[in-house]
């Protein structure tokens, strides 16, 4: 069975006071809450608060993630992070080629590609973004464009490896705006996600990735879209910030 994830992106909120308190807040709830084994809850949360929160997390149901990482291990990139510093703090996962990263940091399918070797070298978990833009919709050109951003970003792995990747589907005009894809639409573009993946490796390896749904989830749509037998859970932005909202998600899964 795949493994189901509810993951929380906080981006660029929260002080590290009202951070400890929303962190203490989800674990405490989760930990009381949600009892599904199949289910692990993440969050990303900003980067100087990665080594005391993995500190302060104490719950196997819980782990924290960084929302970006640079594929090299050290050197002259000013104001970047290496995935050693991140495994140096214990970090497990970390979100890479998030819209936002790639429209306001231009980051290209081809830098993402050398983050997610940098990131399984180091024995952690990339949780790798793509979807469409609207116009993109609109033109018929998503299936298309989003399955070329995993060609791009990932076929050059062994099956082996790709088996580590969990992939977030997050249609760009569904992300913070309060539209979400229907169900029926992120079944629809999952299971093309998941035939592309069986294209390269086969059926067996497609049916072991979890693919997230992520755009305007809430504790009122999860349970509709996480019923879909490809949505294997969702990548959380607004919603994450709240947690009564956010653990109400991690207890929506079928
Ligand atoms: C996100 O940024 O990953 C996201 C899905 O945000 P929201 O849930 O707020 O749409």
């Amino acid at each position: 069975m795949r493994k189901k994830y509810a993951a929380g992106n906080w981006k660029m909120n929260k002080t590290f006071e009202e951070g400890q308190i929303l962190l203490s807040e989800v674990v405490n709830m989760v930990n009381d809450e949600m009892n599904n084994p199949n289910v692990h809850v993440i969050l990303g949360v900003p980067f100087p608060y990665l080594s005391s929160f993995t500190k302060l997390v104490n719950s196997s149901k819980v782990s924290i993630a960084a929302q970006n990482c640079h594929p090299k291990p050290s050197g002259a990139y000013t104001g970047e992070v290496s995935v050693q510093m991140l495994k140096s703090v214990g970090v497990k996962y970390v979100i890479i080629g998030h819209s936002e990263r790639r429209e306001y940091f231009g980051e290209s399918d081809a830098f993402i590609a050398e983050k997610v070797d940098a990131i399984l070298a180091e024995g952690l978990t990339p949780i790798f973004c793509c979807g469409e833009t609207l116009a993109q919709r609109e033109a018929g050109i998503h299936f298309d464009f989003v399955c070329g951003q995993l060609t791009n970003s990932l076929f050059h792995l062994s099956a082996e490896a790709l088996q580590k990747v969990v992939i977030a589907y997050e249609p760009i005009w569904a992300i913070g705006t309060g539209v979400t894809a229907s169900s029926a639409q992120a079944q629809e573009m999952h299971k093309i996600l998941r035939d592309h993946l069986a294209s390269k490796y086969g059926q067996t390896v497609a049916d072991e990735i979890s693919i997230l749904y992520g755009g305007s989830v809430g504790a009122g749509n999860a349970v509709e879209l996480f019923s879909q037998p490809d949505v294997d859970g969702g990548l959380v932005g607004g919603a994450s910030l709240k947690s009564r909202d956010f653990t109400d998600i991690s207890k929506s899964f079928p």
